[in-house]
């Protein structure tokens, strides 16, 4: 990273913006294409990230293709105006963001899934409590879930 005083280096404040943070902006790859970016909401946990999706559509099939994926996350945005904000060069962005790659499983085993979704349950509501949640057999019939085991990440944070 360029800029080394923005790095986050501290594992548990990396995953900590995975945690707060609502969508994960996904990049597929696309044989012979460029890369195909989607944003999922989606919910981390112990090293992976899942998100639900429907069986059908771009997406998964990319992925069931070319299970190597990259991807963004970020939480706290907030565009800082200097003070005297015609100065254009001094306008800045605060911001803690997540940049990773991984490998992309659509799971298949009920238990999995899940567990993946209640850890996405726990991302994008997590003032609900998880054992009030009702997983019928129809929506899990219906809903695909995938888990990406993270490879990599790093994070960077900005004024905040
Ligand atoms: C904040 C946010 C959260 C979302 N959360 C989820 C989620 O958790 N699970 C989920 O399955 N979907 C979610 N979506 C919708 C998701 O972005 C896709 O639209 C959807 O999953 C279908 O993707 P697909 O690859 O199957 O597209 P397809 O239906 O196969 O369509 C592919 C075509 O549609 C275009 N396209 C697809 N999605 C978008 C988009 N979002 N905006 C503009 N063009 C698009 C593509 O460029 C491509 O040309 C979310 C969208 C947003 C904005």
């Amino acid at each position: 990273m360029r800029k080394k005083e923005r790095e986050i280096t501290d594992r548990r404040e990396i995953e900590r913006v995975l945690t707060e943070a609502k969508v994960l902006r996904l990049a597929i790859n696309e044989a012979g294409a460029p890369p195909y970016i989607v944003p999922v909401n989606f919910g981390y946990r112990d090293g992976a990230v899942y998100f639900h999706s429907s069986y059908e559509g771009k997406k998964i099939e990319l992925i069931t293709k070319d299970p190597m994926v990259s991807f963004e996350a970020e939480t706290d945005v907030a565009i800082i105006a200097p003070a005297d904000p015609t100065n254009a060069c001094e306008w800045g962005v605060a911001y803690r963001s997540v940049i990773g790659h991984g490998r992309a499983r659509l799971l298949v085993d009920d238990g999995e899934k899940r567990a993946g979704l209640l850890a996405i349950m726990a991302g994008v509501a997590p003032e609900i409590g998880l054992s009030a949640l009702i997983l019928s057999d129809k929506i899990m019939k219906i809903t695909a879930v995938v888990k990406i085991e993270i490879e990599a990440m790093t994070g960077k944070k900005h004024r905040v």
